[in-house]
């Protein structure tokens, strides 16, 4: 999953709420659905943590050393909170997301301040929290409240529907936790078990985004391919087919979904690539290593010979599809010939873009503690080798788009006056001159260069893309 680092971009309203996000698009939904349940609090997300009345740290598990970089986080806070109330406020300081959740009372004890700790599941309750917090303030004890259950009521259900408008782009979770248990991950144990929500639910938040000005929509899950929500009449649809239904929406102009499992490619949602042109031509499909003897260590169930067959597939459906995946470099067990078979099947695979990362242990998982830890720099140098070619292949890709006509829907301003920025079909960034007026439309522009992660365009006079 991407990772990234976000804060707000709205100020208004009489309470101010900072939320700081960590990780990855699934908590980034996470964090705007919390600021919706805080809304009608009178809470308002503001840009910076400074003099807010409310500040939630989102956590991320993916991270190395997670739990340490929390509690320095909550150190930096903890003076803003001390500040605020030497000014006479008061900062309620929340800890949410998957750290929280496999943190909680670690967190509690270490860090006394802290007056919430939610876990993924309950963020809907969080008026409750806040109002046991603000209790905390008068006195009430208890007031700190940790919640980190998984409750039987489905958090979906119980969400207030968003009034603010949305961006061009929108993330929309459909289904959450996950069953596979590879070795190396967190999710089964912070997010629980697998859960989709049901297809009419998904469909109805999607035409709200849409009323709200989303042009395109990524749909989310730690294994979103697995999804298989209660249809609308009776049984059940796979993804394939839930997409078939969203991209018949109006207005709807592109559809995404992230992240997949290899082995939940299914010939349903393979042949919605081949049949459904705002379904975009561009997947994140994990692989984690191409040796068999450390696929089979981190349980993930298949071959390599399995990807490369399904990779071959999805080929044959969608000819240009645009590839990525993840990396996890150093298993433990990862001997230099496993190593080799990771560069060997990225040559044979070929990917638009890539991410990869040294293993590290997370607390509580299998590998954590299973023999043979591969030292920490040859981790580094097996790092670098495969980078250096993952970072080959996307120069390669991002060069044979130059010249090449392409629908780009523009998202915002570019870094630079009189510049707008938007994304390809296969989500490079692109740049032209234009105005602001651009955003929101998806236009043809001419592929003039290609940087090392974005692409330079010029606006095409027709309208025919190549
Ligand atoms: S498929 Fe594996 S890596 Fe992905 S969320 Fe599930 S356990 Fe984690």
């Amino acid at each position: 999953m991407t990772l990234t680092e976000r804060g707000n971009t709205t100020v208004t309203g009489r309470k101010r709420l900072h939320v700081i996000t960590w990780g990855c698009q699934m908590n980034v939904y996470d964090s705007a659905r919390m600021a919706d349940v805080l809304a009608p609090l009178g809470y308002a997300p503001v840009d910076a943590p400074d003099g807010a009345d409310m500040v939630i740290l989102n956590t991320c598990h993916i991270r190395e050393k997670a739990a340490e970089k929390v509690f320095s986080e909550l150190g930096r806070l903890r003076r803003l909170q001390e500040a605020r109330a030497a000014e006479g406020g008061r900062m309620i300081l929340a800890v949410a997301g998957c750290v929280a959740q496999a943190e909680g009372e670690e967190i509690l004890a270490r860090a006394p301040f802290v007056d919430i700790v939610l876990g993924p599941q309950t963020y809907h309750r969080l008026p409750e929290m806040v109002a046991r917090a603000a209790r905390a303030a008068n006195g009430d004890k208890p007031g700190r409240v940790i919640d980190t259950e998984f409750p039987a009521e489905s958090k979906f259900d119980l969400l207030p529907e968003a009034a603010a408008p949305q961006g061009v782009t929108a993330f929309l979770t459909i289904q959450e936790g996950c069953d596979r248990f590879c070795s190396f991950c967190v999710v089964p144990y912070t997010r629980g078990t697998e859960q989709s929500r049901p297809a009419a639910a998904v469909i109805a938040e999607a035409r709200r985004l849409i009323a709200r000005g989303a042009r395109e929509i990524t749909l989310l899950g730690q294994n979103v391919n697995a999804w298989h929500g209660e249809a609308p009449d009776e049984g059940a649809w796979g993804l394939g087919r839930l997409i078939r239904e969203l991209a018949e929406l109006p207005g709807l102009l592109r559809l995404r979904y992230a992240t997949s499992h290899p082995l939940d490619m299914g010939d349903e949602l393979i042949e919605a690539h081949r049949d459904v042109p705002t379904l975009m031509p561009c997947l994140h499909l994990p692989v984690q290593a191409g040796s068999d003897r450390v696929l089979a260590a981190m349980n993930r169930k298949h071959t390599a010979a399995d990807y490369l067959r399904i990779v071959g597939r999805l080929r044959a459906a969608r000819p240009d599809i645009a590839l990525s995946s993840d990396f996890i470099v150093g298993h433990p067990g990862e001997t230099a010939e496993d190593f080799a078979a990771t560069l060997d099947l990225v040559r044979d695979v070929g990917f638009a873009q890539a991410y990869s990362f040294r293993y590290s242990p997370r607390p509580g998982t299998p590998a954590a503690g299973a023999p043979g830890q591969v030292p920490e720099p040859e981790k580094e140098r097996r790092l670098q080798e495969l980078q250096a070619l993952l970072r080959a292949q996307q120069a390669r890709f991002n060069a044979g788009c130059v010249g090449l006509s392409l629908p780009v829907l523009f998202t915002g301003p570019g870094r630079h006056p009189g510049q707008v920025v938007g994304r390809s079909p296969f989500l490079q960034p692109v740049h032209v001159t234009g105005t602001t007026e651009l955003i929101g439309k998806e236009i043809p522009v001419r592929i003039v260069a290609a940087l090392p992660n974005s692409l330079s365009a010029t606006l095409e006079k027709e309208r025919a893309c190549a």
